[in-house]
């Protein structure tokens, strides 16, 4: 039964001492008075537990022979061998008799694509507060990452300059300086969003996401490319992250980024086979990274979607740092997504499924 008692409303309403001489033996007259201790692996011969009252006006007990002690509630425990809500119970049925409250149900997760207004908030101010003066450090995170101005405003990452600037209730990331990047829909709706720390604080991950109570994670982002990239149609870029998907999309290409990259599930397979594009998966050159693509190949694989192509950066790079170090990475790729070879699949997979061809030339294949 979910019901809840409260714990400090309970103590005041128990008399400890009531409690003790239903559980132990008692000695003496009131105000002298003296129990057996109540843990019976303490064969107490002079009864040793007195009750004096805490600064919080919370009666305790302490058995001065053995070192035992604490509130009714801790007596209940050891005495009867009970849990922590079973003792509770115990004495709410047997002394307190509170009305139990019904206990309040955590709020519910959002449904997928429907965030609270709140995030849709938060991200349209992140968005403005990116091009003031005192986001400039967040503006060359993302310059530093090779990316420009129309494809971050395309793609509506913002800045979070910190609750002065950028006010968020409880369950938002609260880390900043962070960049915003919101997670849109194929429509272009804000369905979530990820802040990303400028410097993680110690310990902590570079990433935070809103609470599901504000909304859930689609596990993947869309991102377009801006109004002044050469459109390149015909292909979806895979990416781990964001930040690489962004970078396709400075690139002309529509991508998408899977959020938590290793793991792409099934939700992001099916978005992808709905595009009936050719899906160019352009993960991390790390063991992590083959995992993943492994995995969503196999999900596309099962959805019947042909033309996968799956291109590797150097071992160790990510998308970012291979275009970072490599200008004409772009021209490779087309090469090979270049119509007619989009839907074409090879016809000679290599012996551990993968896909041949693609890599050759470029001195990144598997
Ligand atoms: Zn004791």
């Amino acid at each position: 039964m979910a019901y809840r008692i409260d714990r400090d409303e309970l103590l005041a309403r128990v008399e400890l001492a009531d409690v003790l001489d239903a559980l132990s033996q008692c000695v003496g007259q009131s105000g002298r008075r003296a129990w057996r201790c109540v843990d019976p692996d303490h064969p107490d011969e002079h009864p040793s537990v007195k009750i004096s009252t805490d600064s919080r006006g919370v009666q305790r007990w302490r058995c001065w022979s053995g070192g035992h002690g604490g509130t009714a509630i801790d007596a209940v425990i050891l005495a009867k061998s009970l849990t922590v809500g079973d003792a509770i119970r115990w004495l709410n049925d047997n002394h307190a008799h509170l009305q139990p409250v019904e206990r309040t149900p955590p709020p519910p997760p959002r449904p997928l694509g429907k965030p609270h207004i709140e995030v849709r908030r938060y991200v349209e101010r992140a968005q403005r507060l990116l091009w003031t003066a005192p986001a400039a450090n967040i503006r060359q995170h993302l310059h530093e990452r090779g990316l420009g101005d129309d494809v971050l405003k395309a793609n509506r990452i913002g800045a979070d300059l910190g609750r002065r600037y950028l006010p968020r209730p409880r369950g938002f990331p609260a880390g900043w300086p962070a960049a915003v990047y919101p997670a849109l829909d194929r429509a272009g709706q804000v369905a979530y969003f990820q802040a990303r720390f400028i410097d993680p604080p110690v310990g902590r991950d570079k990433y935070d996401n809103p609470a599901r109570r504000w909304a859930a994670n689609p596990r993947m982002a869309w991102l377009t490319p801006p109004a002044s990239a050469v459109a390149r149609a015909g292909v979806v870029v895979v990416t781990e992250g964001v930040p690489d998907g962004l970078v396709a999309a400075q690139a002309g290409f529509v991508s998408v980024a899977v959020l938590g990259s290793q793991h792409p599930d099934q939700r992001v397979a099916d978005a992808l086979a709905d595009t009936k594009s050719a899906v160019l998966i352009c993960f991390d050159g790390d063991e992590a990274g083959k995992r993943g693509a492994d995995r969503l190949e196999h999900h596309l694989a099962e959805r019947d979607v042909d033309s996968v192509i799956r291109i590797e950066p150097p071992a160790g790079y990510d998308l970012t740092d291979w275009a970072l170090q490599d200008s004409t990475w772009t021209d490779r790729l087309t090469t090979h997504v270049h119509p007619p070879s989009i839907g074409t699949r090879p016809s000679e997979p290599d012996s551990s499924g993968h896909l041949m061809g693609f890599g050759l030339g470029l001195g990144i294949g598997r």
